[in-house]
């Protein structure tokens, strides 16, 4: 994943951040050492604490039925195809 302030490729995992919405992971820039969240989720109409539960339910139960069942429950509407996108992406 690339750094949005100096464009290295050179990022780790360190941490979440808690907002309004739920929690969301950073990453630290290991280069510049500055930290952002990954902007690709902004970018969706999804929200992301919605996004992290469906890929890592999609982890555990290895079939996107299933996850689009459970995500169903809590009236959400997702497209398996969406969910195996996530999962490719973010997990
Ligand atoms: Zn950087």
């Amino acid at each position: 994943m690339q750094c949005p302030y100096c464009r290295s490729r050179e990022t780790v995992w360190r941490g979440w951040r808690y907002n309004m919405k739920g929690k969301t992971r950073m990453r630290l820039c290991s280069k510049c050492r500055r930290k952002f969240t990954p902007g690709s989720f902004r970018r969706m109409r999804y929200p992301e604490h919605l996004i992290l539960k469906a890929v890592s339910l999609y982890k555990r139960e290895k079939s996107s039925s299933k996850v689009q069942r459970r995500l169903k429950a809590d009236g959400v509407k997702v497209s398996r195809w969406t969910i195996i996108k996530w999962s490719r992406k973010f997990g």
